[in-house]
């Protein structure tokens, strides 16, 4: 089954085109289930707009337009509504409430912040610095713990600051592998950070050093296109440079999203 559950939407400030044009591409592409999961919005106790999210005021549109979609589009194509979300601890239960109202799909986890962005470290940039390396761990594993979400994306992310996969890197992949592992968590081979590296700029995840990690802990991935415009779901180059990776390493990879709720 060809299927994507990473997709995002202009919402986010950071991504492009209609929501239409993704699903368009989708079919065209042969996909059979299409999930958007764009960037959650979160009630912030402070005022505070974030560029790399919707705000909480587009949520309602969001949700009309991808249900309109799924209606218009049932006969081509399955499409799920969800959200990439992180785990901010003291917004958690805006969140379950958020995610009850619109009856969302399901959620990914995206760690990408430590506590909320509103501090604005973004694990992408900090964790060349070793205590956000322990901090990008204890918020993955907390996370996790949450049973909420469907799957880790970009379990690697931390990478992208990182750039040397190192003692630490090594340490901090072990740990997630094997809470992974034994908790039968999917970990996401993400093919955004391949189109990142492709245009030239620095990406660094996937990273080999982690997924033969994963290889050797037996853990199990999914494919997460990270879509971010409608034509990152218009070519197969990236998915079969991964599939020939990830079956090179052993690693299973599974098509079906687990549903958590
Ligand atoms: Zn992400
Ligand atoms: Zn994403």
């Amino acid at each position: 089954m060809k299927a994507n559950y990473h997709t995002h939407t202009k919402r986010c400030k950071h991504a492009q085109g209609e929501d239409e044009e993704y699903v368009l591409s989708a079919i065209e592409n042969g996909y059979e289930v299409l999930g958007f999961s764009d960037h959650t919005p979160w009630a912030y106790k402070e005022p505070f707009s974030s560029n790399t999210r919707m705000d909480l005021d587009m949520i309602e549109d969001y949700v009309i337009s991808i249900r309109e979609l799924k209606e218009k589009y049932a006969s081509k194509i399955e499409i799920l509504l969800g959200l990439e979300c992180e785990y901010f601890p003291e917004y958690m239960d805006s969140l379950k409430e958020m995610i009850k109202k619109y009856d969302i799909d399901y959620i990914i986890f995206g760690n990408h912040f430590y506590k909320t962005d509103e501090y604005r470290e973004y694990y992408g940039r900090v964790c060349s610095d070793d205590i956000y390396m322990e901090r990008y761990l204890m918020g993955a594993i907390e996370g996790l713990k949450t049973g909420l979400y469907s799957y880790l994306c970009h379990p690697d992310v931390f990478m992208r600051a990182r750039r040397v996969f190192d003692d630490v890197a090594r340490d901090i992949s072990y740990k997630i592998c094997r809470y992974a592992k034994e908790n039968d968590v999917l970990l996401e081979y993400n093919l955004e950070g391949m189109r990142i590296e492709d245009e030239g700029r620095e990406a660094h995840y996937p990273c080999a050093g982690f997924w033969k990690i994963a290889s050797e802990v037996g853990n199990k991935a999914i494919i997460g296109v990270d879509a971010h415009r409608p034509d990152s779901l218009a070519t197969d180059h990236y998915r079969s440079i991964a599939k020939k990776r990830l079956s090179d390493l052993s690693i299973e990879v599974v098509d079906e999203l687990p549903f958590k709720f």
